[in-house]
């Protein structure tokens, strides 16, 4: 019996997410009376790899290989069901993000393990396994129990948080088949995004919709965004008009982001745009519409005109900040 966890690795480095997976793991790990191995697939740097243990990871399994340049589902699966085997898991865990929930529900399918996405706590019980998700885009929370012998979850962003818990970390190799017949990805090309910050890494978000009013308006986005260091994104209509790039669009449709800090001005609060946002830890809306549905979703919100209130907000930000 083990905690087996997929981190996901770009371009060599970790993000927020594997190290609060790795967080959860060594919490899990203690309610379980547990060993947790890591598994890091592809060309993860050596100093990187190190720093799991900061975390609580103690075992780590590195497999590399050119099949492990792009992410193939079927591929990956694959490597990951034998890993399991090896370290006896019962328990899986993957962010939940694109990656998590494409290698997930393919593993629990090919495990025959019960699969709880999104889960926002430490299990309630071991045995029988219960624990607490998120339903209806965070609205609300459900209790789930697994009726199976092994477990499949995948973690929502921000739900657990990260924590300094320093081991030793272990090595371990795993001797795996690489059956590249199974990979139906092919890399073509690469095109590096050369955004200032990058929209899903982004720890603060300034994001408009239509209240802004045209294209040329998003002046007092993008100062706003400049002053805190943030990433800029928009609604779906928004791109849709042509006036912002598809990239930034935020949503059901569009890109999921969890940043500390969302920042949603102009932005009515469509379920289909708070469904990319809900795990954001703050929200904080500007909207000139009192009774606008985006202060259901928001934390904190501003009644207002964002051509008045924008430009006040990021001017006594500045002064804050000299
Ligand atoms: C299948 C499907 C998928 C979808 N996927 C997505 C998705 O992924 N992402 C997404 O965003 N949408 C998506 N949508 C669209 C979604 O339903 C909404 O239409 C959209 O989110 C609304 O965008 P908005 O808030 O910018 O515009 P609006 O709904 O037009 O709202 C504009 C808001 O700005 C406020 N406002 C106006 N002027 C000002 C001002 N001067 N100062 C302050 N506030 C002002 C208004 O009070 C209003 O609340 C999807 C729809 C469907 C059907």
């Amino acid at each position: 019996m083990s905690v087996l966890i997929y981190i996901e690795h770009w371009d060599g480095k970790f993000k927020k997410s594997s190290y609060e997976l790795v967080s959860y793991a060594y919490a899990m790990a203690k309610q379980m009376q547990t060993n947790v191995y890591g598994l890091v697939l592809g060309n993860a740097e050596a100093s990187e790899i190190d720093k799991l243990a900061e975390y609580g990871l103690e075992n780590v399994i590195c497999l590399n290989h050119n099949a492990f340049q792009v992410l193939d589902n079927q591929l990956f699966t694959d490597v990951l069901a034998q890993v399991a085997e090896k370290v006896q898991a019962n328990v899986f865990l993957f962010a939940h993000n694109n990656t998590g929930k494409a290698l997930s529900s393919r593993l629990a399918a090919r495990l025959k393990a019960g699969l709880i996405s999104g889960v926002v706590a430490l299990p309630d019980s071991i045995s029988p396994f219960i624990i607490r998700k998120k339903l209806f885009t965070g609205k609300a929370t459900a209790q789930v129990k697994a009726n199976t012998e092994k477990v499949v979850l995948t973690l929502s962003q921000n739900a657990f948080g990260v924590f300094d818990n320093k081991v030793a970390l272990n090595k371990i190799s795993a001797d795996i088949q690489v059956n590249e017949a199974l990979a139906q990805t092919k890399l073509l090309d690469t095109q590096k995004f050369t955004a200032k910050v990058l929209l899903t890494d982004a720890e603060i978000v300034v994001s408009g919709g239509r209240g802004l009013k045209g294209p040329e308006n998003w002046g007092v986005i993008e100062e706003l965004a400049d002053v805190l260091g943030a990433a800029t994104a928009c609604t779906r209509p928004v791109s849709d008009e042509g006036w912002r790039p598809h990239h930034e669009h935020v949503g059901q449709t569009g890109k999921i982001v969890a940043p500390m800090l969302y920042v949603a001005c102009g932005i009515s609060g469509a379920i289909q745009h708070v469904a990319g946002i809900s795990s954001s830890k703050y929200i904080i809306a500007i909207n000139k519409d009192a009774e606008a549905p985006i202060f259901e979703a928001a934390d904190y919100g501003i009644v207002g005109d964002v051509m008045q209130v924008l430009p006040e907000l990021t001017k006594k930000i500045k002064e804050v900040k000299k």
